[in-house]
């Protein structure tokens, strides 16, 4: 099979695999769609705190199961595994279409009893410590599946990743209902944002400095009234969430957090940039400001995605800007790392043929 592999950070090189076996409770999925992020730019050009090599990346993949492996132990579930629908809970067959919940977690760790199996002691993540779906195949632990509604395409169902780590940076800023949600970036996950957060009721602000980015998100198709653009925040924000890789947005975030506002530490810094800021604690203690980090998501942010995704309630077509070949990764990176597109998908196997731009739709109200 086609795939990618890292040999060493800073390149990648397209090889010829054997097919992986599915080891004991665990599925062979052939990838239909993987989605490309900042991450997998991170990965790939200047390595990741949680990296190992030879690596095929790509953390964001739906696909069918084509295999499974012999029954293995069953994992001790963590306590986010309830929220599993109950229909679910029928076992995983040849043909089921499947999203892959990155993470693979212990179940026993004090993270995981918290429903936190993303900060699990042992967390394994496909893509970073296990091979993902930069690949034609890809094998993954039947604990990490979690079945695509019926009514929801592929294509939208990729976006379960990135949404996932948008909720549970909505659910740590503990955003609500009149909230005001400043959201830096409007790129695929600013925009996400916007739409989860005014879902959950919020006004929303989203700063954006660059005109052709703003634009581009005022007049897509799934931006939600309440959601507005702007090059600087208009006021004081309750919630902060930095979606831009760049100290100077979280200054700006900072500088704008109303009393008892709180700053979700959301996107990463590259390693070159100085992780570090000066903060005022005087301002955090008078005006009892709360810093609250969020990395990736758990199993239930993946199930609460999906739900989301199939209802209708909140639209991400409109956000996939280019479908490419796997062999086109490098063409990805750029796009991402000039923040050229929105959403660019790789597709191991053929490229869908129905990607010509959707015909434009009336605005919905919604
Ligand atoms: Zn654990």
């Amino acid at each position: 099979m086609q795939a990618v592999v890292i040999h060493e950070v800073g390149a990648f090189e397209l090889e010829d695999l054997p097919v992986p076996e599915p080891g004991p409770g665990e599925a062979l999925i052939r990838v239909s769609v993987t989605g490309l992020c900042r991450t997998d730019l991170k990965i790939v050009r200047h390595g990741h705190r949680d990296l190992t090599l030879p690596r095929v990346p790509g953390e964001e993949v739906v696909g069918e199961v084509v295999a499974l492996g012999p029954a293995g132990p069953r994992p001790a579930p963590p306590l986010g595994r309830a929220d599993r629908a109950a229909s679910d809970e029928r076992p995983f067959a040849p043909g089921d279409r499947v999203y892959v919940y990155p993470g693979v977690w212990c179940g026993e760790c004090p993270s995981c009893r918290r429903c936190a199996e993303n900060l699990c002691r042992q967390m394994r993540i496909m893509g970073f410590h296990r091979d993902g779906g930069f690949a034609e195949y890809v094998a993954a632990p039947l604990q990490s599946l979690i079945r695509v509604p019926e009514r929801l395409g592929d294509e939208e169902a990729v976006f379960a990743e990135p949404l996932s780590c948008c909720l549970n940076a909505l659910e740590l800023g503990r955003v609500g209902e009149g909230d005001v949600l400043g959201v830096w970036g409007a790129g695929p996950a600013g925009t996400l944002l916007s739409r989860a957060g005014a879902l959950r009721g919020a006004d929303v602000v989203v700063v954006e400095p660059h005109a052709g980015r703003r634009e581009r998100l005022r007049t897509a198709p799934g931006t939600r009234a309440g959601v507005a653009v702007h090059p600087e925040p208009t006021g004081p924000v309750d919630v902060a969430v930095v979606a831009v890789g760049d100290p100077r947005a979280y200054e700006a975030a900072i500088a704008a957090l109303a009393p008892r506002g709180r700053l979700v530490v959301f996107s990463g810094l590259l390693p070159a940039d100085d992780a570090a800021l000066r903060v005022s604690l005087s301002a955090v203690h008078y005006r009892e400001h709360t810093f609250v980090g969020a990395y990736g998501c758990s199993f239930r942010h993946g199930t609460a995605a999906l739900e989301l995704l199939g209802s209708g309630r909140l639209r991400v077509d409109d956000l996939i800007s280019h479908r490419l070949p796997l062999a086109a990764l490098d063409e990805g990176l750029d796009l991402v790392a000039r923040r050229a597109g929105m959403k660019v998908h790789l597709y191991p196997g053929a490229v869908p043929r129905s990607h010509s731009p959707r015909p434009s739709r009336p605005r919905s109200p919604r």
